[in-house]
């Protein structure tokens, strides 16, 4: 449905694990990884574990096939195949990078659901090393938020998707999905009729708990796999029945409380 964006994290929330530490630990580099991780922002230090990588002579087809066995839950990909046939709009801003996202992505048919993917971004270098480069150009005055690391401020992400909306003059309706710290910066950008849907126990959930005066969205938690389609679900659903109720001049609200739309929303 149009006006409806549904904007996913990545780690933790797409997929069950963290796509870095997936390589990291399948691919042997857990020690280096650990003794470098004090001194070394994330992000170049992922870039930095690619370029090990290539000196031990694993290549890009390696590492992809690493990859290609992280874990997505079976109703996860149900939930995104499923919100993208209705004809919402689907993105993903994440702290990973474009080449673990999107060969996770390929390997379970999904890839083509989402318009954007805002990440760091990667390319196969001449040698035939992954580059890892941070999504914000570092030689440019910092982005100035001091929640969010300085490669990515997902919501600056959020603030565009909004100002895009506003200028066109369409309503946008957003859905957040996320886990981490990181999601807690965007979280404070959503408005009132946006949904947040935080992984519980996770330190998302934990510091909207901790900060609820702050969050003008709605919240709703989701755990795993089916109770991420369940709600995704509903709230799409509930947004659908809103938005033609309010556009079908009365029509649909003449009948009893049964006549109204219940499940636009067909799961697969
Ligand atoms: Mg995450
Ligand atoms: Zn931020």
């Amino acid at each position: 449905m149009a006006g409806i964006v549904v904007i996913f994290d990545f780690d933790r929330t797409i997929i069950d694990g963290d796509s870095d530490k997936w390589v990291v630990t399948e691919m042997g580099l857990t020690q280096l990884f650990s003794d470098l991780r004090s001194t070394v922002p994330w992000n170049s230090l992922m870039d930095r574990m690619m370029m090990e990588l290539h000196s031990q002579g694993k290549t890009s087809s390696d590492i992809a096939g690493c990859l290609k066995r992280a874990f997505i839950h079976p109703q996860i990909i149900s939930a995104i195949k499923a919100a993208h046939a209705f004809g919402c709009d689907l993105r993903i801003i994440s702290d990973a990078n474009q080449f673990f996202i999107e060969t996770i992505l390929e390997q379970h048919g999904v890839l083509g659901c989402f318009s954007h993917i805002c990440t760091n971004p990667s390319f196969v270098d001449g040698r035939g090393r992954i580059r890892i480069l941070p999504y914000h150009d570092l030689s440019l005055p910092s982005h100035g938020c001091n929640l969010c690391p300085s490669n990515l401020c997902k919501g600056l992400v959020i603030d565009q998707i909004q100002a895009c909306a506003s200028e066109s003059g369409t309503g946008r309706r957003i859905i957040y999905l996320g886990d981490g710290n990181g999601d807690f910066c965007p979280t404070l950008r959503l408005e009132k009729g946006d949904y947040i849907m935080p992984r519980k126990n996770f330190p998302l959930w934990n510091r909207i708990h901790g900060n609820r005066r702050l969050i003008k969205a709605e919240i709703h938690e989701w755990s795993n796999g089916e109770e991420l389609e369940k709600v995704l679900h509903h709230l799409i659903n509930t947004i659908s029945t809103e938005e033609v109720s309010c556009s079908s001049s009365g029509q649909l609200q003449t009948g009893s409380q049964e006549a109204a739309p219940q499940s636009l929303l067909v799961p697969y």
